[in-house]
């Protein structure tokens, strides 16, 4: 290939497949380090009801900082994760994290929080999936009715009796269950009603597009609608203006979350915040709420 396709196209190409290389090797090592190196925050963002303007419970999502690479955004280091199957460390703590940290804050603010956690492909696979939950929750003292998982569509459509057969369990441990980036993956709805999800969060990109574009408008609708049908709660993804909100509002979503309602921060700036937005009665005030 070297010779047909020419001397400099080849060293070029080597040498950015080299550094390619060598960027992802660092990283994996970096990322293998992690946690015992204490580099691995959660942070939490708010979900909103559109009904009562108050918080009902936040999303755990996973914050990496290297001291010398900096802040790694989750959408460059989750892939990674997953690859090297490192999510599967990496998830339980992050787990056990956000049901300690969860319980925590509900004790302080005397509030009833669900805490949404993510679970990769990858982590749901594992063998002992159940047992993982089960220990969080007996050793952090979250209610398993106050957790809720987020997968996306990619499990569902696995049709295997193992995967099936996880979600029944963790449903009758009394664990909730969410279906994340709704809209961009090939569920069906008897998928849904096969597997008794409680949640759908409709993909951000529907969001955003929704303002200016009347398909991606009408998909929002229509996911709100058949949810509805469903006996399926809806919450939007991705907030980031007024407009959106209210959109969402007349077209009678139950939640929101997005850095228009609150950015994803760590448990002690949680707790200010919410204190905050509950003394403010909720920035919705202003907004028709239903
Ligand atoms: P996701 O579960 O769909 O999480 C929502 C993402 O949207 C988060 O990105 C959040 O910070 C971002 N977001 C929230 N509001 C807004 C907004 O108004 N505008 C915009 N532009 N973005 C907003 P983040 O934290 O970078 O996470 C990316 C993805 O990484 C997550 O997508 C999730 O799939 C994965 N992830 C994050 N934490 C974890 C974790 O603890 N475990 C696993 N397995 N996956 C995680
Ligand atoms: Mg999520
Ligand atoms: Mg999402
Ligand atoms: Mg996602």
């Amino acid at each position: 290939v070297a010779k047909e396709s020419g001397r400099n196209q080849h060293q070029i190409f080597s040498e950015d497949m080299l550094k390619e290389t060598a960027d992802r090797l660092m990283l994996e090592h970096a990322l293998r380090h992690a946690i015992a190196n204490g580099e691995m925050e959660m942070h939490y963002q708010p979900q909103v009801s559109l009904t009562t303007g108050a918080i009902t419970g936040m999303e755990a999502l996973l914050r990496w900082t290297h001291p010398r690479l900096g802040k790694i955004s989750p959408a460059q280091f989750i892939p990674l994760a997953e690859e090297t199957g490192l999510i599967v460390s990496i998830g339980e703590w992050a787990f056990m994290r956000s049901c300690c940290e969860g319980k925590a804050l509900q004790d302080e603010l005397g509030m009833d929080l669900t805490i949404s956690v993510n679970l990769s492909p990858r982590q749901f696979q594992q063998k002992n999936l159940v047992q993982v939950i089960e220990h969080c929750l007996a050793k952090s003292g979250l209610a398993a009715s106050d957790l809720e998982i987020e997968i996306t569509e990619g499990i569902l459509m696995v049709n295997s009796h193992d995967n099936l057969d996880k979600l029944q369990k963790i449903r009758e441990l009394g664990v909730r269950i969410s279906i994340d980036d709704f809209g961009t993956g090939f569920c069906s709805f008897s998928y849904l009603l096969q597997y008794q999800v409680d949640r759908l969060k409709i993909d951000q990109s529907f969001v955003r597009q929704a303002e200016t574009d009347i398909n991606a408008a009408s998909v929002v609708r229509t996911i709100i609608a058949m949810s509805h049908g469903l006996n399926i709660k809806v919450v939007a993804e991705g907030v980031e203006t007024d407009e959106q909100l209210r959109f969402l509002l007349r077209k009678k979503c139950d939640e929101a979350q997005g850095n228009f309602l609150g950015l994803p921060v760590a448990a002690r700036d949680f707790a200010a915040a919410a204190r905050l937005y509950g003394s403010n009665m909720g920035s919705l005030q202003g907004l028709e709420v239903r």
